[in-house]
């Protein structure tokens, strides 16, 4: 079973102003798209034909380039739009806010430390963070279309929350403004999903 571009959650317009309809409607509909099929090419009649897309990644050989940038580019897009929502921003609670708590002291720290994170990445790459086996929450940031669940990349441990920091994901709204794009996707957090994700890989 080829890899499918997964459906947007939420219809293209619907996180503007933060994130505007062209942009999502060009990221979507052809960069993941792109990663998609060029993951399903890389694949085809190998051995990770068949595989889920976190077995491939965990066990990557990562002097394998193409599956490294496409199934890195699939995966973390799919994430990217999950934890995104039209009524997200805020702040997290229960479990998650006190994993955060712990790791950074506050949520406000935490946002520091994501964003600094977010704007420090040169070039293209992704902010993350990532939960680790016992419950311990770390961000990092990783370039391209690396992420921590490949072997030795980043933090390690599992992404529950994804910031993509190419500039395709702004640059027609934001130029090179990546701080306030960075702070406009605190304001569609879907902090919700980012607990469940929490709560089912920790
Ligand atoms: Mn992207």
């Amino acid at each position: 079973m080829p890899f499918e571009l997964p459906e947007l959650p939420y219809a293209k317009d619907a996180l503007e102003p933060n994130i505007d309809a062209k942009t999502m409607e060009i990221h979507h509909g052809k960069h993941h798209a792109g990663y998609t099929s060029k993951l399903n090419s890389a694949i085809e009649g190998t051995d990770l034909d068949g595989k889920t897309i976190e077995n491939i990644l965990i066990n990557l050989d990562m002097s394998n380039t193409a599956v490294r940038n496409n199934g890195g580019g699939y995966y973390n897009h799919r994430l990217f739009w999950e934890v995104m929502s039209p009524s997200g921003g805020g702040e997290p609670s229960g479990e998650l806010a006190n994993a955060i708590n712990d790791a950074y002291g506050n949520f406000e720290s935490f946002k520091d430390k994501f964003s600094a994170a977010a704007g420090g990445q040169f070039g293209s790459g992704w902010a993350w963070l990532c939960v680790h086996e016992g419950g311990k929450v770390e961000v990092c940031s990783t370039p391209n279309q690396d992420n921590p669940i490949m072997p030795g990349v980043g933090c390690g441990g599992t992404p529950i929350l994804g910031l993509d920091v190419w500039e395709h994901a702004y640059y027609l709204n934001y130029q090179n403004r990546r701080p306030d794009y960075v702070n406009a996707f605190f304001n569609v957090i879907n902090w919700e999903k980012v607990a469940s994700l929490y709560a089912q890989n920790k």
